[in-house]
């Protein structure tokens, strides 16, 4: 839950910019929701708030009850990474690692055994269909297996929340529709799934909840109006 949230940038200097305007909004657990508008409305701010990832410059944030906007950094970095899952709109993988590396690597933080952390690695990637390029360096896979790499590091430690940021901005029609087939198996674990996208194939799809349209920093309008 959301309540007021501002979010502004260079706070106090003169190209201070106000990326989040006062929002204030209650997202469903286990639901899907999809956050669109153009390029500039804030919704890669807005992601990164709510996946305390950024912190608001004013507003307050709850997470099943428990207020996190107040919390100290090192809190909210054990909440960031047991309850959020990112894939990000570039996937930012770490180049001259392995695929399998790039996957385990946010689960050394908390200090589960190697050997586990790589048979859920490994798990993950044959899941995706991509176990067979385990040990490539990432820079060898196409766009598709980049973002399945990038899905499978999102899921290691297992979190409820899902957060994918143009999630298809970068992918052919075929490998969108696979994406969203990947967000299915999601759905039905009963994640909660949230995406930022402008890509009517993602907004239009019945497995979205809902679609909450994004303008300069504010959310406008919702569901049925903008849809279509
Ligand atoms: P979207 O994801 O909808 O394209 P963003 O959340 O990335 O929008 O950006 C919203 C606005 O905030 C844009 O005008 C952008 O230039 C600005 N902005 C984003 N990040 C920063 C930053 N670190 N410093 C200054 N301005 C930023
Ligand atoms: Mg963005």
């Amino acid at each position: 839950r959301l309540e007021k949230i501002t979010k502004t940038f260079n706070a106090g200097r003169p190209n201070a910019f106000t990326a989040l305007k006062d929002i204030h909004v209650a997202l469903d657990s286990a639901a899907t929701t999809v956050f669109k508008g153009p390029s500039g409305s804030g919704k890669t701010t807005l992601l990164s708030v709510i996946g305390c990832m950024s912190r608001p410059t004013s507003g307050r944030i709850w997470l099943a009850g428990r207020e996190l906007s107040s919390l100290p950094e090192r809190f909210a970095a054990n909440v960031r990474r047991e309850t959020f899952g990112f894939v990000f709109q570039n996937y930012q993988l770490i180049r001259g690692l392995s695929v399998l590396e790039n996957v385990m690597v946010p689960a050394y933080p908390t200090g589960k055994k190697h050997w586990m952390i790589r048979q859920r690695a490994l798990g993950l990637l044959a899941r995706l269909g991509i176990d067979s390029k385990a040990r490539y360096p990432v820079e060898h896979l196409s766009g598709g297996e980049q973002q399945r790499t990038a899905i499978a590091r999102a899921l290691i430690n297992d979190p409820e929340v899902i957060v994918a940021d143009e999630p298809t901005a970068h992918l052919d029609t075929e490998r969108a529709r696979r994406f969203l087939r990947d967000l299915w198996d999601l759905k039905k674990q009963g994640k909660t799934i949230l995406i930022a996208s402008h890509d009517p194939l993602i907004f239009d799809s019945p497995l979205v909840d809902r679609v909450i349209s994004m303008r300069d920093g504010r959310l406008v309008a919702e569901d049925g109006d903008c849809r279509g």
